[in-house]
């Protein structure tokens, strides 16, 4: 494990290793299958690009059956008064009546998951729930809950496992924190 990293103009340091987040995914599988393991075909959704690493771990720990997708919220600077547009691109299925698990690599303010869970209520599933790799307690300032948060993280800038640094980083195996 190379301990400093630099991406772009700023050094990192190793601040969760390989196995520890190995622990954690495996822990919040085992939540959520003990959950999950009498519904029917639930949906997970991988919200792209930052929790492809996360969520194909997680999927080799679940032991129900269940459907795998992708998708991606899209922003934009809107050209009108009303700044920036999100919006949600890839849901190809239809999921209505259906349990959707929403898998994130990292939630912070909750700005991006609350956007998310009202776009996919309006395609009313039977019920949503939000699984993230990284959650930051302390700048959540909505109240959604968050069902499955794998670790708990302070507001600290991370790299690695799925989560870039303007692209970069995301092909690490451990997490990074920026450095002063
Ligand atoms: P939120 O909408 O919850 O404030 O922020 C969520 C998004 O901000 C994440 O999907 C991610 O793209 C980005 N983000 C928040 N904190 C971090 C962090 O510590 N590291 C990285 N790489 N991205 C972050
Ligand atoms: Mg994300």
């Amino acid at each position: 494990m190379e301990n400093r990293i630099k991406l772009h103009d700023r050094t990192f340091r190793v601040l969760i290793p390989e196995a520890r987040i190995a622990e954690a995914v495996a822990a919040g599988a085992a939540r959520i299958n003990a959950d999950y393991r009498e519904r029917k075909n639930p949906i997970f959704l991988g919200v792209l690009n930052g929790s492809f690493m996360f969520l194909s771990d997680l999927m080799k720990r679940i032991e129900f059956n269940c459907e795998v997708s992708f998708v991606k919220l899209a922003s934009y600077e809107g050209t009108s008064s009303s700044g920036a547009v999100r919006d949600l691109i890839g849901l190809g299925g239809d999921i209505e009546g259906r349990d959707v698990i929403i898998v994130e690599d990292i939630v912070d303010t909750g700005r991006s998951i609350a956007h998310m869970v009202e776009t996919l209520r309006r395609k009313n599933p039977a019920s949503i729930r939000i699984c993230t790799l990284f959650y930051k307690p302390e700048a959540y300032s909505r109240t959604i809950p968050i069902d499955y948060p794998a670790m708990n993280i302070g507001n600290e800038f991370i790299v690695g496992y799925g989560l870039d640094y303007d692209q970069l980083g995301r092909n690490l195996k451990d997490v990074y924190v920026v450095t002063e």
